[in-house]
């Protein structure tokens, strides 16, 4: 870990209060041509005191445009200072969490990992159609049927197939008989350029994709591919809790990764985070976006650059070492959580180093799902799995009530089959007596 360090409080302040002061000052420089400004002063005083202790906040209210890429080329030098701000979060991410090379990526904070997820089929599809002259009808999607919808959606918007690859219901892997049987199929309908899609840690199952399967057999069916990380949800997990983990750019075949801060990293929503090697984003260039300096090379175009100082003040606050230390709790309350479903014998699905348990629904009563919020895979008669996420909040006080609550019911339910075993033999006996006057 070079990038990834522990900073003060006091540090912190100094850092970001120098990138302010480098970004242009509505307040005070004569800037004259921006659609844009700090924010509403009558609503949204910047002179409260409680902004002087927060760089966050203080981000917020100076409101900093971040449109544009700025791991590429030239960007608007108005907000030099906190897009710097925005490559040294990148660097932790790709170089010292995923094994990029320095300066061998390009990447920005997006809207969130829809947003992230459909700039890397973007790329691709025009990689393809670029380089190889594909049409988009033999381009397809290839992802599992537990990815995320963001995948449909973009595959929706970029007019390109998406080819659903069935898991197998219990270890939600993917099968490589299918697997092989569909990207044939798929070719003979005239694909002949697949984007695949791999999940790091699936929203509802937590599971992990093994790429090899998907390497193995499209290198061996002689399919032009490119590879793409969905780590939207386990990139702040599992490579901590798994350090072999193969889903890096240390991986020839990993292209471009999505994660999203506003999930396991609690920053706030609007802070998807997306990363492709260098040489990959320069499809999406849009030259139109003449007004913007260096143009863009985003889907979003303006995005706020407090996002990025919120996530730079969450990495630099935990250091790796407090993460790594923060994940390993979490991972101890989700065994405990497990330990206790197989004592009660209830099924359940968990990638053991994830912080994801999906229950199978016939352990679980409705009334316990809906007391503890649990979430169904589906809004309908049809659902067969509820979800627990031990997140920070979800202590084993509240595990371990979820526990109890199951057993009682348990309880109660073999009080009540007991009384009905009680009436019955009543009546039984009543039966054996009347037949006995008989
Ligand atoms: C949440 C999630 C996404 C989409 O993220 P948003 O930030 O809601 O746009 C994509 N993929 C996976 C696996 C997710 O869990």
């Amino acid at each position: 870990m070079n990038y990834w360090k522990k900073f003060s409080h006091e540090e912190r302040l100094e850092h970001i209060k120098k990138a302010l002061g480098n970004n242009v000052n509505f307040a005070q420089d004569p800037s004259l041509g921006y659609p844009a400004s700090k924010l509403d002063g009558r609503v949204f005083h910047d002179e409260a005191p409680f902004l002087k202790d927060s760089p966050t906040l203080q981000a917020f209210v100076a409101n900093p445009n971040h449109i544009g890429c700025h791991t590429f080329g030239t960007s608007e030098k108005a907000f030099k200072g906190t897009q710097a701000i925005e490559r040294e979060v990148l660097d932790v991410i790709a170089i010292d969490v995923f094994k990029a090379e320095p300066d061998g990526f390009d990447g920005y904070i997006a809207p969130g990992g829809t947003e992230a997820n459909i700039q890397a089929l973007w790329i691709y599809r025009n990689y393809f159609i670029k380089n190889f002259g594909a049409c988009c009808s033999e381009i397809a999607i290839i992802a599992s049927e537990d990815t995320h919808y963001s995948i449909p959606k973009g595959a929706d918007l970029l007019m390109i197939d998406w080819c659903r690859i069935p898991v197998d219901s219990e270890t939600r892997a993917i099968s490589e008989i299918t697997l092989e049987d569909s990207i044939k199929d798929a070719q003979e309908k005239g694909k002949k350029y697949f984007i695949v899609i791999a999940n790091m840690g699936t929203t509802m199952f937590g599971s992990v994709d093994n790429t090899d399967v998907y390497t193995d057999i499209l290198q061996k069916l002689g399919a032009h591919f490119k590879m793409h990380v969905d780590a939207a949800y386990g990139g702040f997990i599992y490579p901590f809790s798994n350090p072999a983990s193969e889903l890096h750019f240390g991986n020839p075949h990993v292209s471009s990764l999505t994660i999203d801060a506003h999930k396991m990293l609690q920053a706030p929503y609007g802070t998807g985070i997306f990363i492709c090697r260098k040489g990959l984003i320069e499809n999406v260039l849009t030259k139109e976006a003449e007004y913007v300096e260096g143009m863009d090379l985003t889907l979003c175009g303006s995005r706020s650059g407090a996002n990025a100082v919120a996530v730079w003040m969450i990495l630099f606050t935990y250091g790796a070492h407090a993460w790594f230390e923060k994940i390993s709790v979490l991972q101890m309350r989700t065994a405990w959580l497990c330990k206790q479903l197989e004592l009660l014998g209830i099924h359940y699905f968990r990638n053991p180093y994830m912080n994801i348990v999906t229950i199978k629904s016939n352990g679980i009563s409705e009334s316990v799902a809906q007391k503890f919020d649990l979430v169904p895979q589906k809004h309908d008669p049809t659902n067969q799995w509820y979800k627990i996420i031990v997140m920070d909040h979800v202590e084993i006080e509240h595990l371990s009530l979820f526990i109890q609550t199951l057993k009682d019911e348990r309880k109660g339910l073999s009080k009540k089959l007991g009384s009905l075993f009680s009436i019955l033999r009543i009546l039984l006996k009543f039966r054996d007596e009347q037949e006995s006057y008989l």
